[in-house]
């Protein structure tokens, strides 16, 4: 009965280093077979004394782009379903893509709170990535770095103050 924050994105965003992160402790992935979507990985987590259940919805293995596409439209729809917040992780290096606006098109569907993160913005002088995802029309993106930990207090605070 805890919140569900459920964390969608397209492969190599960055989810299971965001995952394991705000565990707070590595966490192995349940299944590794090629084409298969593993299984989701729970985790709760504490922020200012705060909980909430953290699913990592990715997991899919690089194949042909239609299926990671269909994947990712699943997982969306499940975070849609189950989730209370929805983490929607893009990365700020690689920038914009067809796939994250797909998906941004799903989610703008949902009356539930979508919160766009924008991962891999390691130091300040990355910050200007983030001006293209307002296109995505999910709004203000949040700029983190999953390797450093820089953002994710802000981004943690977003997360709790819509229970
Ligand atoms: P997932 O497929 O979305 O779960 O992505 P992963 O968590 O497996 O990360 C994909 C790659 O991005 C790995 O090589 C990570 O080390 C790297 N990565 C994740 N977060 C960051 C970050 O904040 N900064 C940088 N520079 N690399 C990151
Ligand atoms: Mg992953």
């Amino acid at each position: 009965n805890r919140p569900i924050v459920a964390v969608v994105g397209r492969p190599n965003v960055g989810k299971s280093t965001l995952f394991n992160k705000l565990a707070g402790k590595r966490i192995s992935i349940v299944e590794d077979t090629p084409g298969v979507t593993r299984d989701r990985i729970f985790t709760e987590v504490e922020w200012l004394d705060r909980y909430f259940t953290l699913i990592d919805t990715g997991g899919i293995e690089p194949d042909n782009g239609d299926i990671i596409l269909s994947k990712m439209r699943n997982q969306a729809m499940l975070a849609m379903d189950m989730a209370h917040v929805i983490m929607f992780v893009v990365d700020g290096k690689a920038g914009l893509t067809a796939a994250d606006k797909e998906v941004a098109q799903i989610l703008r569907k949902t009356s539930k709170p979508v919160i766009l993160v924008v991962n891999k913005i390691d130091n300040i002088n990355q910050f200007d990535n983030i001006y293209d995802f307002y296109e995505l029309g999910l709004g203000t993106p949040f700029a983190i770095s999953s390797a450093n930990g820089m953002g994710l207090g802000d981004l943690l605070d977003e997360v709790i103050a819509f229970f």
